[in-house]
């Protein structure tokens, strides 16, 4: 569809908008995948992927979307019959446990709920009060992308160590990565997993397995793992096609290759700041609308805010009029609640999400911001006036470059 009237904004939390200098990169007619530059254009990517990840660890790229790297993961270092532990913080973290559990994995779940961030403490005990050692992996989310909360992981690594457990701590970074700030070797996390179509700016398809050498141990004292899933033969190959188990995804990688370009021209510390001052903007302006009635954010610390997606309490069926409003009326495109049935608010419906993750600036931002203003107003949905001005006036104060 063309779009005469000006571009359509998707600000849901992925897949994200691509950049015209990634849609560039992929626009080419496809390589010879047996001449050294698709070889040469992928061995590049590895140290910038590590770069956005902070590890000095390996990286595995898998064809896959993010529920391929929860599985790549699982299938390298918990075999069916061992045990993880799932803090759970929304939808997300409940699915990585599902899919343990049909991996024949005994899943333990610690269920935060759906508006609390994961306790360490808690956590702290699980493994404490796990003697025989059972629990292989911790599976964390970084960013619960349903509930927007984001959890400690350096305060979670914090807790296995009280515990004196050798459990490895795994961190789902699908929507945080190049987003919200995360440091994998500083903050102790043992693997970290993430697919390209969120912060990274790239269409879906591409998945990303961070490791260090705890977790690499452990995969090499595994005695099977899935030949498709396996990292070992991903990591610094010979030959292309070991790189992805197969004909690499060559498009793909050329797209990557521009986004980490872009990534790396801007720096990972200014990226991560420019989404903290977005995030800012949109809080301000939900906290003023909250207080005229319903509307309010579900994260209630800032600490545990997402800085890279915002869910949004409006109770049914004002969500959904909201959402269908903006789209028709302002080109802007809400994110659906997802996973948020609770005792006030059964159907889940009640909810909309704000995808602020990837290429995005203050003037996108203030955009989405505006238009749901427009559509309160027009709508005749209780709140109080001002959040967009609330909103300048947090960009305006920021000390963002
Ligand atoms: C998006 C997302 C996933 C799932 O990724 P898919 O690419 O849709 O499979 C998993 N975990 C988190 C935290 C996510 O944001």
């Amino acid at each position: 569809m063309t779009q005469a009237g000006g571009r359509a904004y998707r600000a849901i939390p992925g897949p994200t908008v691509v950049p015209d200098e990634v849609l560039q990169a992929m626009h080419r007619a496809a390589p010879n995948i047996y001449d050294d530059e698709v070889m040469d254009l992928t061995k590049s990517l590895i140290p910038d992927l590590k770069r956005v990840a902070r590890t000095e660890g390996d990286a595995a790229i898998y064809i896959c979307n993010g529920h391929g790297t929860w599985e790549a993961a699982l299938s390298n270092l918990v075999a069916p019959g061992e045990a993880v532990l799932v803090p759970a913080t929304g939808l997300f973290g409940h699915g990585w446990g599902r899919m343990a559990s049909a991996m024949g994995i005994e899943v333990q779940v610690l269920d935060f709920g759906l508006s609390t961030p994961a306790d360490p403490d808690q956590i702290c005990d699980v493994l404490k009060a796990d003697q025989d050692r059972k629990i292989k992996a911790v599976l964390a989310t970084h960013v619960d992308t349903s509930t927007s909360l984001r959890n400690d992981v350096k305060a979670i690594s914090e807790a296995i160590e009280r515990a004196n457990h050798p459990a490895l701590l795994m961190a789902d970074c699908i929507a945080s990565m190049g987003c919200d700030r995360f440091e994998m070797d500083a903050w102790g996390a043992d693997v970290a997993i993430t697919g390209s179509q969120k912060g990274l700016m790239t269409p879906p398809g591409l998945g990303f397995v961070f490791f260090n050498e705890k977790a690499a141990r452990a995969r090499q004292a595994m005695t099977r793992v899935s030949p498709y899933w396996d990292w070992v033969p991903r990591v610094g190959p010979d030959e292309l096609y070991l790189y992805f188990a197969g004909t690499a995804p060559t498009h793909h990688l050329y797209g990557l290759r521009a986004s980490l370009d872009m990534i790396h021209a801007e720096s990972i510390e200014r990226v991560w700041a420019r989404h903290e001052h977005l995030a800012q903007a949109i809080w301000a302006a939900c906290e003023t609308w909250g207080k005229g009635d319903a509307l309010r954010l579900n994260a209630a610390a800032k600490d545990h805010r997402s800085r890279a997606v915002t869910t949004v309490h409006l109770p049914a069926p004002d969500a959904a009029r909201l959402r269908a409003w903006v789209e028709a009326r302002t080109g802007v495109t809400l994110g659906l609640g997802i996973g948020m049935q609770s005792e006030d608010d059964p159907t889940g419906e009640g909810v909309f999400r704000i995808g602020h993750m990837g290429h995005v600036n203050a003037h996108m931002v203030l955009g989405v911001l505006s238009a749901i203003e427009a559509g309160l107003k027009a709508l005749g949905i209780a709140h109080a006036p001002g959040g967009v001005t609330s909103a300048t006036d947090a960009l305006a104060h920021s000390s963002a470059t």
